[in-house]
């Protein structure tokens, strides 16, 4: 078990613990991560002892550079050094109140440490005194890592309701890893839901992004139904699950249709907001359900109410209310656009309003269609499929003529003021939007000459006064006045 020990702080605490006689170990995820061959920054440390001295030995040795961050309250000390944060703490024995996850704790043994731990192969710990290198494993945490299972090592729960968020951990781990969840642990998990009414928002959603950012979260999502902590932290997603048969006409199960376009950008990307929006594409389908005989059953306008739920849904879940949920938002809203426009005679018109509406995004916004096509009927899929890459070659073409992506009107309002001496006010917006609708129509191309000339016309038509407009004028540079260049 020495190969996971090179790192030279090892070597360094080892020579201490000799010299001074003490137990120490380093313990919990490093060692599990070590046994599976993955990588982890994080070293935690557990003395015997007082975990703030040791840790101020290991500085004193790892010379001048190494910062320590003493932590009185917690009784750890962290310490940076050559790339790894290695944490030090005493052995501990905890117990719990029933309305907090903040233990009362008190000195204890390595065994009394361990038994505090959340699951057994996350209470293994690796010997760096007397017998260095050696696992100290009484909950049979190696036995389990080997059959992949996530077991508590105390009774689950006492486990689980000392600290509910361990119920969230758990199914976070077994997506992380790919582990089952041994079944009185699960069974527990069921039982003793309604305890993470005590765990901050923060915590779980922590958890819920580390689930989303697992290669198939549809595991973790699964399994928080299942449970039926989903419906507690996460409402909104259960309310997408079922079917409905009428005249014979079903619709699917949204909530497993979700998943599984959630897990088919998982192949595609590692961004956590991507895979957000890919939950999330379809959240306002209950709402908007309706059946009618000729049609059978539609979620019309399902794009338009889901966008409006994400802010409610980031905001209840504490996710930033920033640029990453607008992207959400937007991603939401556009995600039918080329699906339609893939069932339809693709026009370069309409390729140009999504590409101005998608800007930057369009992409992303392409990614998360290829994975919404989850039909089981293979015809229906090659036929989307090809239609859909009609749609990215038009967007292509056109992107290169027209640059819509990042489109900037090619005269702006300002200069629109200008040159007919207007002050803000309607007449302004509607020759932008003529502008706009033209290009992005291609009537005109996105060009300075020609916005200028129907930029005229509209405007004698809206008999605004031209006369003192000039005939016609050269792009604005940076720092002149287009007045100044043509009066
Ligand atoms: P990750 O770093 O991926 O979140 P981890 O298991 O390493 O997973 P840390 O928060 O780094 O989690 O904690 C390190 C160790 O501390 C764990 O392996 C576990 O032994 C213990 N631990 C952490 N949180 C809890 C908890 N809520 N209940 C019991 N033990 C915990
Ligand atoms: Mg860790």
């Amino acid at each position: 078990m020495q190969n996971c020990l090179k790192h030279p702080v090892f070597k360094i605490i080892s020579e201490i613990a000799l010299q001074e006689d003490l137990e120490v170990y380093v313990i919990g995820g490093f060692v599990r991560d070590a046994l599976l061959k993955r990588k982890s920054k994080d070293i935690d440390i557990v003395v015997v002892g007082n975990g703030i001295d040791l840790a101020n030995k290991v500085a004193v040795k790892t010379g001048k550079d190494t910062l320590v961050t003493v932590f009185k309250n917690f009784g750890t000390a962290m310490l940076k050094y050559k790339d790894y944060e290695i944490e030090f703490v005493g052995a501990r024995k905890e117990s719990y109140r029933r309305d907090s996850r903040k233990p009362i704790v008190e000195n204890g043994s390595l065994k009394d440490d361990q038994e505090r731990r959340d699951f057994t192969i996350n209470a293994l710990a690796i010997s760096l005194g007397k017998e260095f290198g050696s696992i100290v494993d009484p909950f049979g945490g190696t036995a389990d890592l080997k059959s992949k299972i996530l077991r508590t090592p105390m009774d689950p729960d006492k486990t689980f309701s000392d600290d509910p968020l361990r119920m969230m951990r758990g199914i976070r781990f077994a997506t992380q890893l790919g582990f089952e969840i041994d079944e009185n642990t699960f069974e527990s998990i069921c039982r003793n839901k309604d305890r993470i009414g005590i765990i901050s928002k923060e915590r779980i959603i922590d958890e819920i992004n580390k689930i989303l950012l697992s290669p198939t979260p549809s595991v973790g999502f699964k399994l928080l139904d299942q449970s039926g902590l989903l419906e507690l932290i996460f409402p909104e997603l259960v309310k997408l699950k079922g079917t409905e048969t009428i005249n014979n006409k079903s619709h699917k199960d949204n909530f497993l249709h979700s998943l599984k376009v959630l897990d088919n950008i998982c192949e595609k990307t590692d961004s956590l907001w991507l895979r957000w929006a890919a939950l999330l594409h379809d959240i306002a389908k209950p709402q908007t359900k309706k059946y009618f005989p000729q049609q059978g059953w539609t979620f019309h306008g399902h794009e338009f109410l889901g966008a409006k739920m994400v802010p409610d849904i980031f905001r209840a879940l504490k996710l930033p209310q920033n640029d990453k949920m607008k992207y959400v938002q937007k991603l939401v809203l556009l995600h039918l656009r080329p699906i339609v426009l893939s069932q339809e005679v693709v026009t370069d018109s309409a390729v140009r309003r999504l590409l101005f509406d998608a800007g930057d995004d369009i992409d992303d916004l392409m990614m998360l269609c290829d994975a919404d096509i989850t039909s089981g009927n293979p015809e229906k899929v090659r036929r989307f499929s090809q239609n859909f890459e009609l749609v990215r070659q038009k967007l292509k073409e056109l992107e290169e003529k027209d640059a819509i992506r990042n489109f900037q009107p090619p005269i702006s309002g300002d200069e629109i003021m200008r040159i007919f001496s207007l002050s803000p006010g309607r007449e302004i917006g509607i020759l932008k939007t003529t502008l706009k609708d033209a290009i992005l129509d291609g009537i005109i191309e996105n060009n300075y000459d020609q916005a200028y000339a129907l930029l005229l016309k509209k405007a004698e038509e809206m008999g605004l006064n031209i006369e003192s407009a000039p005939k016609s004028l050269l792009p604005p540079r940076s720092g002149l006045n287009i007045t100044q260049i043509n009066p």
